[in-house]
């Protein structure tokens, strides 16, 4: 799956764009490693929207959800997001299920999506990688003198 076919399959999580946030302007700013985790995040978050998932009070409240960043952080998974409408509950079920989707990815390589996973320190810089891909990047570094 590419960024682009997962951005197209949850339209109610990633059609709305906020004008000049880093996702209206750069999109999803991770390794593909990590798009499996933002594929189960995303359905979950959907089902969530599209009322599948949804507290009685809530189900008539219109909601719009906003993706505003997506990106690594020392090695982490970073989903900012914002929730409009009066929705307290589905705000709180959101919330706990992208941070645990964060926690997650401290065990999943960014590069590949293996789950054999940790991350690692590369010349400070953090990554979450599978040894093979750790192995490929630090001849990659090696090859560009640092
Ligand atoms: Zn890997």
């Amino acid at each position: 799956m590419t960024k682009e076919e997962l951005i197209k399959k949850y339209p109610l999580v990633f059609g709305n764009k906020v004008e000049r946030t880093p996702y209206a302007l750069f999109g999803i700013e991770c390794g593909d490693g990590w798009l499996w985790l933002l594929d189960k995040l995303a359905s979950y978050i959907n089902d969530i929207l599209g009322e599948k998932i949804c507290y009685i009070e809530e189900r008539d409240v219109e909601k719009k959800f906003y993706v505003l960043q997506v990106k690594e952080k020392f090695g982490e998974l970073r989903f900012y997001w914002q929730l409009e409408g009066n929705c307290p509950k589905t705000f709180e079920q959101i919330s706990n299920a992208v941070s645990f989707a964060e926690y997650l990815s401290n065990f999943i390589c960014e590069e590949c999506g293996s789950i054999n996973a940790e991350t690692r320190d590369i010349n400070g810089y953090l990554m979450t990688l599978c040894d093979n891909c750790y192995n490929i990047r630090l001849l990659v570094e090696d090859e560009n003198g640092n």
